[in-house]
């Protein structure tokens, strides 16, 4: 590894090289997380980002995945930072969100800086951590789930930007359906306005023309299991991911409703949305954390990195497309993402301190393959 003078002095040169890498992203054994430069990309361009610190034992890797993938998402990152960060009701002490800001001024200032330190994300560990001091969710020194953590954020998120003032009292009831949106605020919400879906469920029985089984709820995932995509996939190769999300949701089928006065036969739900998230966000269930090699490639060749909203969801106009802009991954009890570039036109690979360019997104699903490594969650985001 060179010294940080040679390292300087070579980061001012245009080089053909993209990325100098450091010591892989588990800290050395003497438990020292060094304040050496965490990567670089020598085109001098602020647009890779800075690595998160994950020391030995501290198991940060799921955390940082999410931060990054949140770091990389414009409007959430633009929008987020817009934001005084001192006018939102603290969440949780120390507070969720003001923890947060914190980590993401520290990546703001690191990303800025040519020597682009790791930063640590202990603030926001310790604060989610205190939100359930009675279990193990969270605290330091355990692994976690990369999904559950990010819903814990988005939560943390709603509560904090939840501002009375702008409730909306014009939502109409409709007595037949069951279930509620979640959040009268969504203007002011960042979370809600940006990765909430509301959605409305509704039976068209194909039989006997009976509409019912009226459902409201509001999402932030598009949960899929793997195995359902990957056999969808091999039934039909030539559908794109977004067809086989359509295709897989097809297959639950249930029965047109006997209490409402329906014939019994089965049906498909269709999903409503009136108008698209900002920010589609997909998890990927898995059996387990170590799936054979020829099963995490089958399932790596139905994703796509567009997808058309419409597809998936009744009441929009079509090509609402979104673009992939993040894939968090794991391998066995480790997690890495896949951020694209857009100024580069490239995708980053963030494992912990270790930052460094992939390429195409070809590259990053041969690194996948390669590596064994698991996609859990995609974040799409809406393409102006
Ligand atoms: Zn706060
Ligand atoms: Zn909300
Ligand atoms: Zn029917």
């Amino acid at each position: 590894m060179m010294n940080r003078d040679a390292f300087q002095a070579h980061q001012k040169l245009p080089s053909p090289s993209t990325a100098v890498q450091r010591t892989p992203g588990h800290a050395n054994d003497a438990g020292v997380t060094t304040s050496e430069p965490a990567a670089a990309v020598t085109d001098g361009s602020d647009a890779i980002g800075a690595g998160l610190q994950n020391e030995v034992g501290e198991y940060n890797c799921f955390l940082n995945v999410i931060i990054q993938s949140l770091w990389h998402l414009r409007r959430f990152h633009d929008e987020f930072l817009k934001r005084s960060a001192s006018n939102h009701v603290h969440v949780g002490d120390p507070c969720v969100i003001c923890a947060l800001y914190e980590v993401f001024h520290a990546l703001s200032m690191a990303t800025a800086d040519s020597r682009r330190e790791a930063v640590a994300p202990t603030s926001l560990r310790i604060a989610l951590s205190n939100l359930y001091p009675d279990s193990n969710f969270f605290q330091k020194g355990q692994m976690n789930d990369a999904s559950e953590v990010l819903g814990v954020i988005f939560d943390c998120l709603h509560r904090s930007f939840t501002q009375p003032s702008s409730v909306s009292d014009n939502e109409s009831v409709e007595s037949n359906t069951v279930g509620t949106w979640d959040c009268k605020y969504s203007k002011a919400c960042l979370v809600h306005s940006l990765f909430g879906m509301d959605i409305f469920e509704r039976m068209d029985c194909h039989s006997c023309g009976l509409e019912s089984r009226h459902l409201k709820y509001t999402s932030f995932f598009h949960n899929i299991n793997a195995s359902a995509l990957r056999t969808t996939k091999v039934m039909s190769a030539e559908s794109s991911f977004d067809d086989l999300l359509d295709l897989v949701e097809r297959n639950h089928q249930l029965a047109c409703d006997p209490d409402s006065g329906g014939c019994g036969k089965l049906n498909h739900i269709h999903h409503f949305l009136s108008s698209p998230p900002h920010i589609f966000t997909t998890v990927l269930g898995w059996q387990n954390t170590r799936e054979s090699a020829d099963d995490i490639a089958a399932t790596l060749a139905a994703l796509s990195t567009d997808i058309d909203m419409s597809v998936l969801y009744r009441g929009l106009d079509p090509k609402h497309i979104h673009s992939l802009v993040s894939v968090v991954c794991y391998y066995g009890q480790h997690y890495h993402c896949f951020a694209y570039s857009h100024e580069h036109d490239r995708w980053i690979m963030y494992d912990d301190t270790n930052v460094k360019v992939i390429g195409s997104w070809a590259d990053v699903l041969a690194m996948c393959e390669k590596g064994h490594l698991q996609p859990q969650v995609l974040f799409f985001e809406a393409v102006k």
